[in-house]
């Protein structure tokens, strides 16, 4: 089955999707991760992204749809995917649905996310990633600690678009951009709208469930 999980910035998709990702087998495909890797490799299409990434807009359809479908075409994610933070508009989800019929695939269902402002800037601000090993934790709400957690915490940073002032246009452009595709998945009815603003296993147990109810 293949998955989408919807939701505004640090709504805690990608913690959810790790989590997600283990238990149930998928691969979690992070399209945000996906752009950082190629920033790392200092390319130029890896410094167009990261000016667009810091200013808080979306990386073109067109560089979006090629990382997508080297990841459809690839058999060894077949029908096994998470994505995470795609689409991220109404052009991507319209090309998503042409890359899946291409690849004879399915969506199982879209899980959104609802989180209130005041808690997203907190996540966003809280943010840590390992350099080294890719986990995600939250100095407020998820510190990394040695049982889950063994790399130096020199590796733990943050982001550079998880500032106040990238986060302002961040939530601008989920709102104007982002935000209409939920009435495309409604319409398809694979829509479930999950509360997002609890802690981290309350809000797993909800989307488990959803997943594990999932008739496919
Ligand atoms: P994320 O890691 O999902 O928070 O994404 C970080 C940034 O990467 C976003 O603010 C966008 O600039 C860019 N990005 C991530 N996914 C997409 C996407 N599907 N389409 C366009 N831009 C994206």
């Amino acid at each position: 089955m293949n998955i989408i999980l919807f939701g505004p910035p640090g709504a805690g998709k990608g913690t959810q999707s790790e989590a997600l990702a283990k238990d149930f087998s998928l691969f979690q495909i992070s399209t945000g991760d996906l752009l950082r890797e190629e920033i790392k490799k200092r390319s130029d299409l890896g410094n167009k992204i990261k000016s667009i990434i810091d200013k808080g807009m979306l990386v073109s359809d067109q560089t979006i749809n090629n990382l997508i479908e080297n990841i459809l075409s690839n058999k060894k994610f077949d029908n096994r995917l998470i994505f995470d933070g795609y689409p991220r508009n109404i052009n991507q989800a319209k090309d998503l649905d042409k890359l899946i019929k291409k690849y004879k695939q399915k969506i199982a269902s879209v899980l959104s996310l609802n989180v209130d402002k005041s808690v997203i800037t907190k996540r966003i601000l809280g943010r840590q990633v390992c350099s080294n090993c890719g986990l995600t934790f939250n100095e407020f709400f998820k510190p990394a600690n040695i049982k889950e957690h063994d790399c130096d915490p020199k590796f733990l940073q943050k982001r550079t678009d998880d500032n106040e002032k990238t986060i302002v246009s961040r939530l601008e452009t989920y709102t104007k951009e982002t935000l209409p595709i939920l009435n495309y998945y409604k319409n398809q009815n694979l829509l479930y709208e999950v509360d997002g603003m609890g802690d981290i296993d309350e809000i797993y147990s909800k989307i488990s469930q959803i997943i594990r109810s999932l008739d496919t």
